[in-house]
């Protein structure tokens, strides 16, 4: 039987300083490429993201 494990364990999540150049459009093309097809599979840093840009906007 094959295992089917979607769960790599190599899933390595941008940095905080990450999340936040890419909220700030800071990054460059590739690195914001990379992020985004991290973003595809990882809910918890969508939800950081998400979470992020509501607090910035709370003042
Ligand atoms: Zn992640």
């Amino acid at each position: 039987m094959q295992s089917v494990k979607y769960k790599s364990k190599k899933k390595l999540h941008p940095t905080d300083k990450e999340l936040a150049n890419f909220i700030d459009n800071k990054l460059t093309s590739q690195k914001r490429k990379r992020l985004l097809s991290h973003l595809i599979y990882c809910d918890s840093c969508i939800n950081i993201i998400i979470e992020t840009i509501i607090n910035s906007k709370k003042k």
